[in-house]
């Protein structure tokens, strides 16, 4: 254990819960072992830096600081006021926008802001269908969004496994929703964000591009932005671009009123500043050069990875990647290797990955017919394309042999090598 490690937030874990709290502190432990010790495939995790972890497990988790920087409701946020400051400006600058707002506790409720800001009840909002790789807070039945607004949902093309533009437009013109909703959780292409706005145009709609997957992909060169196209552009700040856990909100100057009290009062009260801080210790490490190789790193490996799973005989939904994932559609397989069942026997072996609905999945989501890996985590540990090869290997051989317990333990202590040759939080 570094001395670094000692002096920062892990004082607390190490030191103090081990006596105060030994359940807990066990708990936190054998997580961080498990960190350590999988390989951890779910296209929105990350492991946050050191010093992420550190701004997040901060004093700042006892103030109040309801209000913006400089105009709170309460005393005493002078320095709260400095950190939200170095979140704003970061976050401005690395995504070149004119307005970011960093309080949303996540993704979810930065969407929920977007939509009050924009909309009235009873508005009609146009987004992906979650089955096709969309997101509950676009509008899903259980959510509160369609609760106060009407929802439609456009697909992909189920043949094709991609947004076919034209059948969007037309979609659009048939619902004429008050507001277009791009960005999605489980689509392998780039969008192309300035034909969503033609479309969103078109019928006379705001459009929000949520970009909670892209953000370190945009930040760091690899993907176009909606920045500056889009009207709002939401995300979570917690998966590629791997800052403090939580949301956020970009935008121009003309809706950064409409969009401040969106967030506050409209859907919550204090932030937590604790994870501001995290948000902005993350954005500050993606400000540095070496993150634009990290983005860069995070594609090549998606690549080399999907590579080896076609060359395996996987499918892939789309036919390959241009992200941070790959998609396997595992319909023509064994008919019993739904995705639940493909998650199940990787786990087993090491190996986190997410089941996920492929776009006309007969399987209910529960179950689904997709598995999503993605390379952003092993990116940061340091895995790089020939790694991934290894790892694409590992995958097919656990789908390939269910239920065979050599081959579990023989991928199993491949993972634990690959753990090893490549550490995280020593
Ligand atoms: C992950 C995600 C979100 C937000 O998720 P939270 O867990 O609420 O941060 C929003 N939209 C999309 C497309 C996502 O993939």
């Amino acid at each position: 254990m570094t001395v670094h490690l000692l002096l920062g937030r892990l004082c607390v874990l190490v030191n103090h819960l081990p006596t105060t709290d030994s359940d807990l502190s066990n708990a936190i432990a054998a997580e961080r072992e498990r960190q350590r010790d999988t390989l951890a495939m779910i296209a929105s995790e990350n492991y946050a830096s050191e010093s992420v972890l550190e701004a997040q497990g901060s004093v700042l988790t006892n103030k109040y600081a309801e209000g913006d920087p400089g105009n709170r409701y309460y005393a005493g946020c002078e320095h709260v006021d400095t950190v939200e400051e170095i979140a704003i400006e970061r976050a401005k600058e690395l995504f070149g926008a004119e307005h970011a707002n960093v309080q949303p506790h996540s993704g979810t409720q930065a969407n929920l802001a977007a939509y009050l800001a924009l909309l009235e009840p009873g508005d009609r909002i146009l987004s992906l269908e979650l089955s096709h790789g969309g997101h509950l807070s676009h509008g899903h039945e259980r959510t509160l969004p369609h609760d106060h607004f009407e929802v439609f949902h456009y697909t992909l093309d189920v043949d094709t496994g991609r947004l076919e533009y034209d059948a969007v437009a037309e979609r659009a013109r048939e619902v004429n929703p008050d507001l277009l909703v791009s960005g999605y959780s489980a689509y392998p292409r780039r969008v192309d964000w300035t034909r969503m706005q033609a479309i969103a145009e078109e019928v006379d709609a705001y459009h929000v591009a949520d970009i909670a997957h892209l953000t370190g992909l945009i930040a760091g060169g690899v993907h176009p932005s909606p920045v500056d196209t889009a009207d709002i552009v939401t995300c979570s700040t917690h998966k590629t671009i791997r800052a403090g856990r939580g949301g956020m909100v970009l935008c121009d100057r003309e809706y950064a009123d409409i969009v401040d009290r969106a967030v506050m009062p409209g859907c919550q009260g204090g932030p937590l500043m604790h994870n501001v801080a995290g948000k902005a210790a993350g954005f500050g490490e993606a400000l540095r050069p070496e993150f634009e190789e990290y983005a860069a790193a995070i594609l090549e490996n998606a690549e080399a990875l999907s590579e080896q799973l076609r060359a395996r005989g996987l499918e892939l939904v789309s036919g390959g990647t241009d992200v941070h994932f790959a998609l396997v559609d595992l319909r023509n397989t064994h008919p019993e290797r739904t995705g639940l069942a493909a998650e199940r026997a990787l786990e087993e072996a090491g190996i986190v990955a997410n089941k996920s609905a492929v776009p006309g999945d007969p399987r209910p989501p529960t179950r689904a017919s997709g598995l999503r890996l993605g390379t952003p985590a092993l990116t940061t540990r340091g895995f790089g394309p020939d790694d991934l090869r290894t790892v694409a290997n590992l995958v097919v051989d656990v789908l390939e042999n269910p239920a065979d317990d050599a081959v579990e333990a023989a991928v199993r202590e491949r993972v634990s090598e690959l753990c090893d040759e490549h550490p995280v939080y020593e």
